[in-house]
């Protein structure tokens, strides 16, 4: 037996967490069995752990939890074996397959990525899914011809996750970054972890009627989407590059195709969930080299399975601070 934080639905049909002791038998189906070390908490985890699911999860009971990071304890696949070290994100785990919420996980061998070398399981959980998309991101950015010394780049969000982790490895490799919260009691955090400066997130989400305005951006790494990201296309430098990656902000975007025609500026889509596994490789090497750990300690915030139902409605809330680490024993 183990614990799991177990959602499962009431006589209204909404879910709700509870802490339970289950059986491996219960786990769904797959060829690798981990035991799992620690989770996190991503914004979709929020969903996941809401009363009606976000839409993500399609049956109940679920374990919530989109990625987990640990020791592999059995494997019918042949490139893992007991005692190997793994991280998972994507792949809808968590949302429509049971996740990292539990002290064991079952899943396909395929959705897992071999823990980098020089990454704890923890530090892992500490970049998660918001980290390693942050990572794609950054990378994305950098195919399309970002380089230091072109001037500012942006982060959007930089007090949540996504922003957190772009923010510190932007730092890292010598970008000036600028980083846009709605936070103002954030700025030393943000400061710490590399950021140059301080954008107040009321001066990015207006809408302008103004298509064009001065080319201010090298680059960004956007977590907001809305007003916001419409905003930035408008300020990005010529040919410069716009990494979307979230929707904290909203989902629709006011913008206009000026940016596009007239400065020849990227929208750069970028997914985590169905990842290539070569990238996948590529990113967690790129983390492992070019976050700075003494950043990344900074950003943990610790919790355990009990303190999930809390925090699920925080992050929703825009409420929580960097990155949250979960330890499930
Ligand atoms: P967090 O909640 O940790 O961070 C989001 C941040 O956005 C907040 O901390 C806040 O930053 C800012 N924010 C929140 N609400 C608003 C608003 N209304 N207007 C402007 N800014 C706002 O979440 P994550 O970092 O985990 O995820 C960020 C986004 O990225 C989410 O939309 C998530 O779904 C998406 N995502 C996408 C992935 C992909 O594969 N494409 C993978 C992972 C995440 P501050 O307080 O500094 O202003």
């Amino acid at each position: 037996m183990f614990k799991a934080l177990v959602m499962e639905q009431n006589a209204e049909g909404l879910a709700e967490a509870q802490l339970k002791e289950i059986g491996e038998d219960q786990l769904p189906e797959g060829d690798v069995t981990v035991a799992v070390e620690y989770s996190t908490v991503n914004y979709k985890d929020g969903l996941c752990l809401s009363a009606k699911g976000g839409g993500l999860v399609r049956k109940y009971p679920h374990v919530p939890g989109i990625d987990f990071a640990g020791t592999v304890e059995t494997s019918e696949d042949a490139r893992y074996k007991p005692g190997d070290k793994v991280v998972l994100t994507g792949w809808r785990v968590g949302e429509i397959h049971w996740g990292g919420y539990a002290q064991k996980a079952r899943v396909k061998g395929d959705w897992l990525v071999p823990l980098p070398e020089g990454l704890s399981t923890k530090q892992a959980m500490a970049v998660g899914t918001a980290g390693f998309t942050a990572m794609l991101a950054v990378m994305a950015l950098e195919d399309h011809g970002l380089k230091p010394g072109q001037g500012p780049v942006l982060v959007t969000g930089a007090a949540g996750g996504v922003g957190s982790v772009a923010t510190a490895i932007l730092a890292n490799l010598g970008y000036e970054v600028a980083g846009v919260t709605g936070r103002p009691d954030t700025e030393d955090y943000l400061k710490s972890l590399g950021a140059a400066r301080i954008v107040a997130r009321e001066e990015l989400n207006e809408t302008t009627k103004r298509p064009l305005e001065a080319e201010t951006w090298a680059g960004c790494v956007d977590a907001v989407g809305g007003e916001m990201l419409a905003r930035v296309l408008g300020q990005l430098k010529y040919g410069a590059s716009v990494g979307a990656v979230g929707l904290a902000g909203g989902a629709a975007l006011p913008a206009t195709v000026i940016p596009f025609l007239l400065r020849g500026v990227n929208l750069l889509g970028i997914d985590s969930v169905m990842q290539p596994y070569d990238n996948r490789v590529r990113a967690w090497k790129r983390i492992a080299s070019d976050l700075p750990m003494d950043k990344l300690e900074a950003m943990i915030r610790p919790a355990r399975l009990e303190d999930l139902p809390q925090l699920g409605a925080d992050i929703l809330k825009g409420q929580v601070q960097g990155r949250v680490v979960v330890d499930v024993n």
